[in-house]
């Protein structure tokens, strides 16, 4: 693939689709799926395939399922299946079906019946380690169980007893009756159904058996008449298997499974079951923890489903795995945010500064633009007094080359208000600054300052004013591209990913705003007041994105 295939352009699904509707396949209908398994949490991978399928039916007037892949009982739940639903209504998605593949549990049984039958299937009792040897390897083919050769009527009766648990978890199984001796490990028998004498979140204990992925996956997808079944490129080896299947038992729709290849992100894991592992191992506070690269966590984090959405549409569709940049989706992230984003002041490490030649009542209201290009954003008034914060980094006794921002005997200007100047400072005994004695230059509301040049604008609160918040400061979980990589993931986690600052000032009309509004603190980055732990009484900040790439720096 030479030129980048983006989800909305043009891709090499989109290709296949638009050729069968001009040779009028399928009645000329699109119809596709996102079929989850509801044993965790939805992560960034996901959106990749939710966007593709939903935009692919969208596109082409076409219909999306939302199908629960649910048959493996041990790892499911009811909690795992509304997570998904909300997170896909989150990302902007609505699904046309709901569907179980636990629905099709009884047609599901019937179809292998008739395998069995038609002497497709039969029931193998070896025991697990005889069918891994007896599979063979790449270079030997396999070699067939006893099983294999009883009649239909005696797999018939065997597979009833499986259902009807009279046999141990383990002692048989139901394969289907392929090649031996195919190159495509796959086509060896594949297992279709096991013993699992576990309760099922829907089905609860009606089922002693449970029928597998390879199995279940075409047959749901037939039984939904799916036109297109994208799915990832592992399943590329599986897809003999699963037009065997739908071939013979001569289903009366034959979906056509287009692999594509599956978002691999830089400085994360996307694999449910990683990040399971970082949860129960408290790597993180849990499943929305905003390091996590989960939908529910990259939402509490502050990305917006737009951008998201748009992430997917910049990485595209390819048929070739690649790692993506972790920049890529902070870019989408930051193009989104510094558009719609309000704009807001916060002092995250404050140090007084007291404008000596104002009165100690002095207040005055200025007027700021809530976006500099977008006037509809409104405005608002920020308090201006005597006593103000700023940073503590915007202030340097013993400057560096190029530092233009407070020093000694210096000038700067506060954002949006007046030229102030360090007349003195004053010190703890541990030799800390604990006061910034400025003096203020009255004519420099909204004008320049006379006859010289102030470079610096730093940011600010007033102190009798501002409100006391919380600030979770969050960066990348891991401190290496691929954590894989690591002898185990506890190694590669960034033990800087997370620092909690609780001495924050914020301009009191942030206080106000509500759980999810996401504002840029001016010169800081772009921010999120907590979907829980904020309020207007104890906000709570969690950085989404920092202004630019501070990682391309350390590079
Ligand atoms: P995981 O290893 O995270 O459990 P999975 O593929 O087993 O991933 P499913 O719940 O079965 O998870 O996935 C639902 C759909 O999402 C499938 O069609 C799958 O191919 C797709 N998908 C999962 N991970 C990714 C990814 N990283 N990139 C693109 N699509 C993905
Ligand atoms: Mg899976």
């Amino acid at each position: 693939m030479t030129s980048k295939e983006t989800i909305s352009g043009s891709n090499f699904i989109r290709t296949i689709i638009e050729d069968d509707l001009a040779a009028g396949k399928n009645d000329q209908r699109v119809a596709t799926r996102f079929p989850p398994e509801p044993n965790g949490y939805l992560h960034i991978g996901h959106a990749k395939s939710i966007c593709l399928n939903f935009g692919v039916a969208e596109r082409y007037n076409g219909t999306c399922n939302l199908r629960f892949d649910d048959t493996n009982p041990e790892k499911e739940s009811v909690e795992y299946m509304e997570a998904i639903k909300e997170d896909v209504t989150w990302l902007g998605f609505q699904w046309d079906a709901e569907h179980h593949a636990s629905d099709y549990f009884d047609a599901l049984y019937n179809y292998a019946v008739q395998l069995i039958q038609s002497g497709h299937a039969y029931v193998d009792d070896s025991s697990p380690e005889d069918m891994r040897t007896m599979r063979g390897t790449l270079t030997e083919p396999g070699t067939p169980s006893e099983g294999r050769s009883r009649s239909a009527d005696e797999n018939l009766a065997l597979f009833e007893k499986m259902r009807s648990g009279e046999f141990d978890e383990g002692s048989h199984v139901l394969r289907a009756k392929i090649d031996l001796a195919s190159g495509n490990m796959n086509m060896r028998d594949p297992t279709l159904y096991r013993i699992r004498k576990t309760h099922h979140f829907r089905t609860g204990d009606a089922w002693n058996i449970y029928p597998m992925y390879d199995y279940t996956h075409c047959l749901s997808d037939a039984i939904e008449t799916i036109t297109h079944s994208l799915c990832t490129l592992e399943f590329e080896d599986h897809r003999p298997l699963y037009d065997w299947v739908l071939e013979t038992l001569n289903t009366p729709s034959h979906p056509q499974q287009i692999e594509f290849a599956r978002l691999a992100l830089e400085y994360t894991v996307l694999s449910k079951r990683r990040l399971i592992q970082l949860v129960e191992e408290k790597h993180v506070s849990g499943w929305d923890d905003p390091r996590m690269p989960t939908i529910t966590g990259m939402r509490r984090r502050g990305y917006t489903a737009a951008a998201l959405r748009d992430f997917c549409e910049r990485i595209g569709i390819t048929k070739n795995d690649a790692w993506i940049e972790m920049a890529v989706l902070e870019n989408s992230i930051r193009d989104d945010l510094n558009t719609h984003a309000i704009r807001r002041m916060a002092v995250l490490d404050p140090v007084r500064v007291i404008i000596t030649d104002l009165n100690t009542d002095h207040t005055e209201m200025l007027d700021f633009a809530n976006h500099p290009q977008n006037p509809e954003a409104g405005r608002r008034e920020v308090p201006f007094s005597r006593e103000l914060f700023i940073e503590r980094e915007d202030f340097a006794e013993n400057p560096p080359p190029k530092y233009q921002r407070l020093v000694p005997g210096g000038e700067v200007r506060l954002r949006g208000s007046y030229v102030i100047k360090c007349e003195s400072i004053v010190k703890d005994d541990a030799g800390n600054i604990t006061e910034i004695h400025c003096t203020h230059d009255a004519a420099t509301l909204g004008k320049k300052p006379e006859g010289r040049k102030v470079k610096g604008v730093i940011h600010w609160v007033s102190a009798a004013h501002a409100v006391a918040a919380e600030v979770r400061l969050y960066d990348r979980l891991f401190d290496i591209p691929n954590p894989m990589s690591a002898p185990s993931l506890g190694d590669a986690i960034n033990p800087d990913s997370m620092s909690v600052l609780t001495t924050c000032f914020v301009e009191p009309s942030v206080a106000e705003l509500m759980p999810e509004t996401r504002v840029q603190f001016e010169r800081i980055g772009y921010f999120v007041a907590d979907r829980h732990d904020h309020s207007p009484s104890a906000p709570v900040f969690n950085r989404t994105v920092t202004l630019r790439d501070t990682w391309a720096d350390k590079a």
